[in-house]
């Protein structure tokens, strides 16, 4: 379904809606081997369908935000392999690089990263009540298990924020809601507290980060793993991307206009609007528009500008 690069030194392993995996070849001498080449391509997906044409400059734009993440939240363990680490003991002996490992092809769009063990469980946070949380809400007044106060609309902040994980699915399948005590029989009853406070708090501290960039971070998805070396609990996946969560521009959520406007996000909101308008959600998705494709490229770039730009000026 994908239309993943064959790059030199590597195998292809997988390849999810969005991103493509590789495994170094295991003979390979350069600190490579035993670690994992995840390429975010432009590939843009919307309900379940990956669409054509993809999103020029997207797999960059969420690869830097990522790494700008993992650099703001340094002190927390995560999965990027670090320079230093790769460097050979003999540092006269022309010391590998992350750089020089990742094939240019992809350089800018690739992490190269440590292979974890990977908990089977999408650490969800919630601050605002939308998506699958609000669908739960409509229903029976609780997400994931947990009661919520009456009277809440789409969009609105909760009083605090909320851990609620998803099942990961197995590929094709959709990821679940789960109760708490569903992730403490998946993973045990100290992984699963470890988890839960480790992506409150990480959600706590970028919301508070993108705030002074006038920007809500209303939920977001976090992955984690286990160093199979260390048993270290490791900060995986892609992270605080527009893809794995919902920034809103708090101007607009402020405003009290329609839903839509309020929730108006930075990501590929542009791309589900124009085909829930223009395709009935059967059979081949049709071709996204240039002006579409185009806007949306600004979507992605705005809110990178937006959070790093605010952090230069503040520092
Ligand atoms: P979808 O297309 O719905 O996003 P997906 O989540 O399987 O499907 P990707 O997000 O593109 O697809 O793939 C990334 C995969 O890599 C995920 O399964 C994720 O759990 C896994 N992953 C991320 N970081 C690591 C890591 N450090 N070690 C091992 N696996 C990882
Ligand atoms: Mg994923």
């Amino acid at each position: 379904m994908s239309d993943y690069l064959e790059l030199p030194g590597f195998t292809h392993v997988y390849s999810g809606k969005v991103r493509d995996l590789y495994e170094p070849d295991a003979e390979r001498t350069d600190g490579a081997a035993g670690r994992m080449l995840v390429v975010a391509s432009d590939r843009v997906s919307a309900f379940d369908h990956v669409l054509s044409p993809a999103i020029p400059g997207k797999g960059e734009l969420l690869t830097t935000l990522s790494l700008w993440w993992f650099d703001r939240l340094s002190d927390v363990p995560n999965h990027l392999v670090a320079d230093h680490e790769l460097r050979s003991d003999d540092a006269a002996s022309d010391p590998a690089t992350v750089r020089e490992i990742i094939p240019t092809e992809v350089v800018g769009r690739s992490m190269l990263v440590k292979k974890l063990d990977m908990f089977p469980v999408e650490c969800v946070v919630r601050g605002y009540l939308t998506g699958s949380g609000w669908k739960e809400y409509e229903a029976d007044q609780s997400v994931c298990g947990i009661p919520l106060p009456a009277g809440l609309q789409n969009g609105d902040r909760l009083p605090e924020p909320l851990f609620t994980p998803a099942y990961k699915a197995p590929l094709g399948e959709h990821d679940e809601n789960i109760s708490y005590e569903r992730v403490v029989e998946l993973i045990g009853a100290d992984d699963a507290a470890a988890l839960r406070d480790l992506s409150l708090s990480i959600y706590r501290r970028a919301s508070a980060l993108a705030e002074p960039a006038g920007v809500i971070l209303a939920d977001t998805k976090f992955e984690f793993g286990r160093d199979p070396h260390t048993g270290e609990i490791v900060l995986a996946d892609e992270v605080l991307t527009s893809d794995s969560s919902r920034y809103w521009d708090a101007e607009a959520w402020a405003s009290g206009g329609t839903p839509a406007e309020r929730m108006a996000s930075f990501d590929k909101q542009i791309v589900r609007d124009w085909l829930a308008a223009n395709w009935d959600q059967t059979g081949t998705p049709p071709e996204l528009p240039a002006d579409i494709v185009a806007r949306t490229t600004e979507r992605y770039q705005d809110i990178l500008t937006l959070l790093t730009g605010a952090a230069a000026a503040t520092r």
